[in-house]
């Protein structure tokens, strides 16, 4: 398969916004992909060579490729430097200085899909010294044989930027056109994708074998698992009255969660994001080692760091400590973490998904040897009493938890769902608007005074699951102090583009527009109508979406959600009709 047939697709991906023609676009693309090619071609439109928790990214820095480009080129470093300003784009930089090409190989030879895959593979396992120059010239040599359109997208493939604007949904709607003949099955292949995390091999396997080969889906060790979520409700007895039965009432730790994988080869700790975080968690891994009876086992638990004197648990921030690539040994030591267990998904051969709640917390007390300071399962109660609910409540907030996870006790494990098996309950949804909102940034405004020279405030978006759009809610400029503005002044800087994301939906005017990558910790007072921003538009009335009113920044940039893990329409529509109830109440 010629490169130039994904570079085409690629090209009319770009000029559409509307989800259903993207849909259609890739799913021709699979149509015509061999089979063996087929995985390749998912990771490459994700802009990826694997799947994220094989840890392996392209990521070459622009001035890397900017050499690249000038070998090949005949325009000189200033007419490439000046293209490059001009369209903000390296990828367009590299299209125009191709039409001047200073070289062509001797024998000229069309790129392949194949060929590009396994360049950029090369590319992306040679570190050490000398892997510069390597990668430079494999870099120069794919340039010298791409046509113009064909540079475009591997520089943009090379430099982490590809940003074709498709979410993990709608490629899951495409595999379903293409080889179930309709977008309808596309929940059969996200059961598939929550188990496995890998959407190159659920396409393989829907290609090959349909249905069929779906439903042999299983967790399985050494794979992240789509975690489960959870819905909010603002007290103990809507809590009790959704679930309708006895339920399991634990502490919300304030820390990251980690998903554990224990088996005989080593042991693999996921994020939430389901990146491979093992190398961050050395002394989880050792606790959990010896913590745990099982040799081969998947835990879930949420870290959190303690302090290293008193042992009392410190807030979610002191754990980013550990995000570091150099290091890492000096945080475990300065923030050490406790492990509190709370799920058990599989054991020995045993898949325990679908098992109800109550049997997989038996399971897991069972098998877990709770260290006093390192390892222990999470604090619970079983109860139906609203009034005792809330004095647990209290207790867990005074302990330095945010708040409650109620869950129902006859419930699965559901991967990568947010239903009310587990309902989160906070301190504050008592109060005001009820809790924080994670928000992601799509554009921002200069800032003025003080704040000249980064951003003033930000518009924040909302994600709209069923339309795999982010859609406008607020617009933030409290909250932060100096250095927090100068940070992610610096961290968007990689993420401006030129015009809205093909994926936004704003009537607000910016002054810089984003990529949706960014989520921030955001609380207000209240959920208004508004007919500036497009959050469930039209909904309750026409014209009018939701706005936050006194938005307020708290300090937390969420790295550990993706903009489609940030708070949705869904969760925005039922807060204002809790919000209602309340007043009214
Ligand atoms: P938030 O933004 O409120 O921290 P979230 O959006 O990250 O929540 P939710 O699904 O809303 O995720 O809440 C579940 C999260 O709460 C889990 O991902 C986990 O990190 C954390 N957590 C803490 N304690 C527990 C617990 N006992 N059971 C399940 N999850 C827990």
């Amino acid at each position: 398969m010629k490169y130039s047939v994904l570079a085409d697709a690629y090209e009319r991906m770009e000029h559409t916004s509307k989800r259903l023609e993207l849909t259609e676009i890739l799913s021709d693309l699979f149509k015509i992909t061999p089979l063996g090619l087929l995985a390749r071609v998912v990771y490459l439109t994700q802009g990826k060579l694997y799947p994220d928790f094989y840890g392996i990214e392209i990521g070459i820095a622009d001035k890397f490729a900017m050499k690249a480009i000038l070998e090949t080129s005949l325009l000189s470093s200033k007419e490439i430097q000046e293209e490059y300003r001009r369209s903000g784009d390296l990828g367009t930089a590299a299209f125009r200085a191709l039409n001047m090409k200073a070289q062509y190989p001797l024998i000229s030879k069309e790129l392949t899909v194949d060929g590009v895959y396994e360049t950029l593979d090369t590319m992306a396992r040679s570190s050490g010294v000398g892997a510069g120059a390597f990668k430079l010239r494999r870099m120069t040599s794919l340039l010298s044989y791409a046509e113009p359109n064909e540079a475009k997208y591997l520089i943009r493939t090379i430099t982490g930027k590809l940003r074709l604007g498709i979410a993990d949904y709608t490629l899951l709607d495409a595999l379903s056109a293409a080889y179930l003949g309709d977008t309808a099955f596309r929940k059969r292949l996200e059961v598939a994708y929550n188990l496995s995390s890998d959407l190159g091999l659920v396409a393989r396997v829907v290609a090959e074998h349909g249905l069929k080969g779906l439903r042999k889906f299983r967790a399985k060790v050494g794979t992240p698992i789509r975690p489960m979520l959870a819905e909010r409700l603002a007290s103990a007895t809507e809590a009790l009255d959704k679930i309708g039965e006895r339920v399991a009432a634990e502490y919300k730790l304030d820390g990251e969660r980690l998903q554990i994988h224990i088996q005989p080869g080593g042991l693999r700790i996921f994020s939430r994001r389901l990146e491979n975080v093992t190398n961050h968690f050395p002394d989880v891994v050792r606790v959990c080692r010896h913590g745990l009876r099982s040799k081969k086992a998947i835990v879930e638990g949420e870290a959190v760091a303690i302090d290293r004197e008193t042992g009392k648990l410190l807030p979610f921030q002191e754990l980013m400590h550990r995000r570091r690539k150099y290091g890492v040994t000096e945080a475990v030591e300065q923030y050490p973490t406790c492990v509190f267990l709370f799920d058990m998904l599989y054991l020995e051969g045993r898949n325990l998904m679908a098992l109800p709640y109550l049997q997989r917390r038996k399971t897991l007390q069972a098998e877990v040897r709770e260290n006093q300071q390192r390892l222990k399962l999470v604090d619970q109660i079983v109860s139906d009493s609203p009034g005792e609910i809330e004095d647990f409540l209290d207790r867990a907030i005074s302990a330095g938890s945010e708040g409650l996870v109620i869950k129902d006790l006859r419930g699965s494990y559901r991967a990568g769902a947010r239903e009310f098996l587990w309902i989160k309950l906070k301190k504050e949804y008592r109060d005001e608007l009820s809790d924080t909102l994670d928000l992601v940034v799509v554009g921002a405004i200069h800032g003025k005074g003080r704040r000249a020279g980064w951003y003033g405030s930000f518009l924040l978006a909302v994600y709209d699951h069923e339309k795999d759009t982010f859609e406008s809610i607020t617009k933030v400029g409290t909250g932060f102090s100096d250095d927090q503005l100068s940070s992610l002044y610096e961290s968007l800087e990689g993420i401006r583009i030129a015009r809205k994301h093909p994926r936004v939906r704003s009537r607000m005017q910016v002054d810089v527009w984003f990529e949706p990558k960014v989520v921030l910790e955001v609380v207000g007072s209240e959920i208004t109508l508004s007919p500036i921003h497009t959050s469930n538009l039209n909904s309750i009335r026409k014209g009018m979406g939701f706005a936050i009113r006194f938005p307020k920044f708290v300090g937390k940039q969420r790295h550990d959600k993706r903009p489609e893990d940030a708070t949705t329409t869904f969760q925005i529509s039922e807060l204002y009709l809790s919000q209602l109830k309340r007043i009214k109440s």
